[in-house]
């Protein structure tokens, strides 16, 4: 198991295939784009579906994201999905992407075994989503959530960031569209990770601004127990269900006391959080020849080193050296 000091326990991993991406949303990626990985630096299809492979067998863990960058990009994606469900214990498998590509790809990733897509999509608008991610590809990304729906990689999630200057009155314009289309959505909390270091704790739309502008036009009911669970989106029923509205306050309410996550970079690094400031080198081991015992120990030595939260209302905290998009979302 990948037990921490403060007795968590990490089912959930996400594995970031590549850092490229084809868009560059400001709150992730600079316009320039980053000093990408070399080929030699990316853990190979094979070294990733080793280490999925001791971590669902060795380690505990029950659920696999794959992520980026964007993992659409990664050539090899439908094969290493398709090795990771051949596992026993069979992880449930999943994916977060941007959906360029997905309107292509949908129906060979669902036969290739993956359960479910979170796609990201912050607004309906096809000049805004313009200036956030500096692309025209506002329709490619629509056309991949249908594609999504059709290939029964179900639920579609949709998850969306809201930013001040861009898109921060969509959010009732963004519950009715995907209450419409079938799809669930999630609001995320901007958080500090953009490559400027730009994030200011005063200028984000908070949870608590979302919900009230949500209010505005939806009556929105707490589903379930307040108690979160490792779940972090807190969810509602849009008046009165089925449909239902998520809000990841990472930021103004964290969840760091339930987190159940470990984090494997595209360059073979296990993160223990989002935010930590260290890393454990998996790849290095991998490639010295260390058998599975040792990779599993040092998974572990990583992870029981976690902090028990990451601070972001706290004065001394420092943003990772690494954006968004270099770590995995
Ligand atoms: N490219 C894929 C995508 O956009 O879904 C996968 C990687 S992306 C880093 C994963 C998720 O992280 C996206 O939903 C994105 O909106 C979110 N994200 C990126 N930077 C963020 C930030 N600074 N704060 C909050 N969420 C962020
Ligand atoms: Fe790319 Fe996803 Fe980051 Fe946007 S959020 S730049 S789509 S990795």
């Amino acid at each position: 198991m990948l037990r921490d000091t403060y007795g968590r326990v990490a089912t959930d991993l996400r594995v970031s295939l590549t850092d490229r991406c084809n868009l560059r949303c400001t709150y992730c990626m600079p316009e320039e784009g980053l000093q990408w990985l070399g080929k030699p630096e990316l853990l190979t299809d094979d070294e990733i579906v080793r280490l999925v492979r001791l971590a669902v067998t060795e380690l505990g863990v029950t659920d696999v994201r794959f992520t980026g960058g964007e993992p659409l990009l990664r050539p090899g994606l439908t094969g290493i999905v398709e090795r990771c469900a051949a596992l026993a214990p069979r992880p449930k498998l999943s994916l977060t992407t941007n959906g360029i590509g997905l309107e292509r790809t949908a129906p060979a990733l669902k036969a290739a075994g993956l359960d479910r897509v979170n796609v990201s999509l912050d607004t309906l608008r096809a000049d805004v989503f313009h200036r956030l991610t500096r692309r025209r590809r506002h329709g490619d990304v629509l056309r991949g959530l249908a594609a999504a729906r059709a290939a029964g990689l179900e639920p579609v999630k949709v998850n969306s960031v809201l930013m001040s200057g861009f898109n921060e009155d969509e959010a009732p314009d963004l519950l009715a569209w995907a209450v419409a289309e079938g799809y669930e959505l999630r609001f995320i909390e901007q958080m500090p990770l953009d490559p400027q270091h730009g994030w200011q704790r005063d200028g984000m739309i908070t949870a608590g601004d979302i919900l009230a502008s949500l209010r505005t036009r939806f009556t929105l009911t707490p589903e379930g127990e307040t108690e979160r669970g490792s779940a972090p989106a807190e969810r509602w029923l849009v008046d009165g269900g089925p449909a239902r509205v998520g809000v990841i306050a990472s930021v103004t309410r964290p969840f760091c006391r339930a987190c159940d996550r470990t984090r494997l970079t595209a360059d073979g690094q296990v993160r223990n959080c989002l935010f930590a400031r260290e890393e454990t080198d998996l790849r290095a081991a991998l490639r010295s020849g260390a058998p599975d015992e040792e990779v599993a120990r040092l998974w572990r030595e990583a992870m029981w080193g976690k902090k028990a939260g990451a601070g972001l209302d706290d004065p001394s905290f420092v943003q990772p050296d690494r954006p968004m998009s270099a770590i995995g979302g």
